[in-house]
């Protein structure tokens, strides 16, 4: 079976790269310490990446400061892990270089997955990329202690919005009792990742509500944040996690979309393109593949999008896409 072939195959390698995507989420970090966390307790030598900083929100989680934001060397490595990416460029600017490398194992729930390297763990029914972590640590016959239980928890209390996302299965609840009993802390985590924010957070979260707009036929809601936004509210773009669901929550609203400018060759956030489009949907509209359409990903109510455009341009494309859901 391919989890017993993948733990086999990382069992007998020499060092192993863990990575996620750029602009981490819970998941996308929870997968990443929880995967590295298992790999060791295997006697499995790992190096923990992910070329974006760290949200401040996540910074509590136990061996955070394992994950480093540069590949020194890639040729130590004859494995490579990616987790919770849908397409390899996911990871940043060492794509290339870590699609060369002798194994590369995709592990991830994104329903746009491009099915990149040797070996698939590819669960679309999986809640967050957590949950098939898990299932590799219970194969692997692994102890859960409270850092690994914390990790994984973290992943699928986040990728759930807190079990109201229309993911939240039944494996999501499961899986989180488990971990409470292995010594995850629910308001421990909830207080850290909703509850720890910064005063720039919530006044661009007044700009973020005040340049919402509704489609005239009342389908799809838009929110726009600019540069000077996050400039003068001393904010980035990890501090706009979680505004979209404002405008996914008004009456009639089929799709919510969430424009952020990127700041584009300035600081450590490098982005290949000036704009990224957020998209969430009520259940009736497929947004992948609106965002697959733009050269994005995601999943059927959750997805996004990079485009080099005119913000008025964007606006424009997505009211017409508004007018053009029955
Ligand atoms: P976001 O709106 O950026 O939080 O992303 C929503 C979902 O879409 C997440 O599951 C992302 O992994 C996915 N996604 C976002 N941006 C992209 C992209 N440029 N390419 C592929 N998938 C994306
Ligand atoms: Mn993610
Ligand atoms: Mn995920």
């Amino acid at each position: 079976m391919v989890m017993n072939r993948i733990i086999q195959h990382l069992k007998s390698s020499d060092h192993v790269l863990l990575a996620s995507h750029l602009s981490p989420d819970g998941d996308a970090i929870g997968s990443l310490l929880a995967m590295g966390i298992a790999l060791n307790a295997l006697g499995i030598r790992t190096t923990l990446f992910n070329e974006s900083p760290i949200p401040a929100v996540y910074r509590f989680l136990p061996s955070v400061n394992r994950i480093r934001s540069r590949i020194e060397d890639i040729h130590l490595f004859d494995t490579a892990v990616i987790l919770d990416c849908g397409d390899i460029i996911r990871i940043g600017k060492n794509a290339d270089a870590v699609q060369q490398l002798p194994a590369v194992v995709n592990i991830d729930h994104h329903i746009t997955n491009t099915r990149f390297g040797q070996m698939h763990l590819i669960d679309t029914a999986a809640c967050a990329t957590a949950e098939i972590v898990y299932r590799i640590i219970k194969r692997a016959g692994l102890f859960i202690d409270e850092a690994l239980a914390t990790a994984i928890y973290t992943g699928i209390f986040t990728d759930t919005g807190s079990f109201r996302f229309s993911n939240t299965n039944k494996e999501a609840f499961s899986i989180c009792d488990e971990m409470v009993a292995r010594g995850a802390d629910p308001y421990t985590v909830a207080k850290n990742v909703y509850g720890t924010y910064s005063l720039g957070r919530i006044k661009l979260l007044n700009l973020a509500l005040d340049s919402l707009e509704i489609s005239c036929n009342g389908k799809l809601s838009l929110m726009i944040l600019t540069r000077d936004m996050f400039d003068e509210t001393g904010t980035r773009s990890e501090d706009v996690d979680g505004m979209i669901n404002y405008g996914r929550r008004i009456r009639n609203v089929r799709v919510a979309a969430l424009v952020q400018e990127h700041m584009n060759g300035r600081g450590p956030e490098m982005y290949p393109k000036r704009y990224h489009v957020s998209l969430r949907s009520d259940g009736s509209v497929d947004v992948a593949e609106i965002a697959a359409h733009f050269g994005g990903g995601g999943h059927r109510d959750a997805a996004g999008f990079n485009i080099e455009s005119r913000v008025g341009d964007i606006r424009k494309d997505l009211f017409d896409l508004a007018e053009k859901i029955t």
